[in-house]
């Protein structure tokens, strides 16, 4: 224990003193007029959570998303997708059809509410839900007695899901899609921009993602009573009248006027930021080039158009390299790498949930690895990255 400790420390130490700063997985990118809106807040005093930058910044996302689609910004998105699932009426004893790969956060609000996620694989092109297991699923359930209240499809990483199949499946037995898009904002299928596909779409602003407000989120609605209703819930149900009266429980779950400032910052330079996670992904496909054995995760057709939040890789299970390797030989010359997400249906706290699928996701968590994807990457950290990755596996 004590020894360990000691290494840890030496290790540190050496870090240190070579002076290698850490090259982070995915880093906040300020665009330069964030303070500017920030300051404004506070010249006008709109220190709250509503004021004149909550309503701009809801335009601005309407403007980049769709002309057909409302947006309530949030605290964050898990609130968004909690707010969904309340406004598509799941409550205790419902079950809810949830991707298995994802981020927790696509599932907790599920057991927020009382309900039972039912867990499905991805499919090894998009690595997002499987329209197949999605269908077998939803046809167990109902001859098992339950028809699933609603579909969480998640696009990871960036990744558009199978939009047509999911939505066709979705249509055929009329359980409605809550897509997750708190990954894919600037991502699109088919030239529609994610976050426009599902019933209700959502976006974080967590400060990992491709833009952030430090902290935050947004529910995407297609009705204007929609936008109103998750409004209403947000800001602790108030009835209409001049004391404080309450029909329905209600949440405290508005995004604050300073981060929304942010958040103005941040939309300018998005599609900025798109691009610069995308030539990532590029960067990624050279320094892999002509290895079979390592692939580089790419869109499977022009079909689809990834914003690359993160690059990712995968090991074929006949190379003698493999993610673990090759997280230490980064680490070592500090540099952040992350396994895949661990699909929800192989985590300790939903091991009793059902789960219909062919072990497509957990494969891919064994033999995937996500790398350094920062929007702000200079060529210095971009060498550091190809000279320690050549170093494994060469
Ligand atoms: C980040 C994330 C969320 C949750 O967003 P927060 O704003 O952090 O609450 C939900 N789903 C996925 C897939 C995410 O990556």
């Amino acid at each position: 224990m004590g020894l360990i400790s000691v290494e840890i420390k030496l290790r540190n130490l050496t870090n240190h003193f070579r002076m290698k700063e850490r090259i982070h997985l995915s880093l906040p990118h300020m665009g330069g007029n964030e303070e500017e809106f920030i300051s404004e807040a506070f010249r006008t005093n709109w220190i709250a959570p509503l004021g004149p930058h909550v309503t701009t910044f809801e335009k601005k996302l309407e403007e980049y998303l769709s002309k057909e689609v409302h947006v309530a910004s949030l605290s964050s998105g898990t609130a968004a997708i909690h707010l969904a699932l309340i406004l598509l009426g799941v409550g205790p004893g419902d079950e809810v059809l949830c991707q298995s790969m994802t981020f927790a956060a696509s599932a907790n609000p599920i057991k927020y509410l009382g309900a039972t996620p039912i867990f499905v694989d991805s499919e090894p092109t998009t690595w997002n839900i499987c329209p197949h297991y999605l269908e077998e699923a939803i046809k167990d359930r109902i001859a098992k007695g339950k028809k699933p209240k609603a579909i969480v499809a998640v696009h990871l990483f960036g990744m558009p899901y199978q939009v047509d199949e999911v939505t066709a499946i979705s249509k055929k037995y009329e359980i409605p899609v809550v897509e997750d898009s708190a990954e894919a904002l600037g991502s699109s299928y088919k030239n529609q921009k994610c976050g426009t596909f599902g019933d209700f779409g959502i976006l974080s602003f967590n400060g990992n993602k491709i833009i952030t407000t430090s902290g935050g989120g947004a529910l995407i609605v297609k009705k204007p009573e929609h936008k109103e209703r998750a409004i209403f819930l947000a800001t602790q149900a108030r009835d209409d009248a001049p004391h404080y009266q309450h029909s329905e429980i209600g949440y405290n779950y508005r995004l604050s006027n300073i981060s929304a400032g942010i958040g103005l910052g941040q939309i300018k330079v998005l599609d900025k930021h798109v691009s610069l996670r995308r030539n990532m992904n590029k960067f990624y496909k050279n320094l892999f080039e002509g290895r079979n054995d390592i692939k580089v995760f790419t869109e499977p057709s022009s079909d689809y158009f990834s914003n690359h939040w993160l690059s990712c890789i995968t090991f074929s299970d006949k190379s003698d390299k493999n993610p673990l390797g090759m997280r230490e030989a980064l680490s070592n010359e500090n540099i952040e790498t992350r396994p895949l997400w661990k699909p929800m249906h192989i985590q300790p706290v939903f091991k009793d949930a059902p789960f219909y699928g062919d072990g497509t996701s957990e494969a891919l968590f064994n033999m995937g690895m996500c790398l350094p994807s920062s929007s702000s990457m200079n060529d210095q950290e971009r060498s550091r990255i190809t000279d320690a990755v050549l170093a494994y596996i060469n």
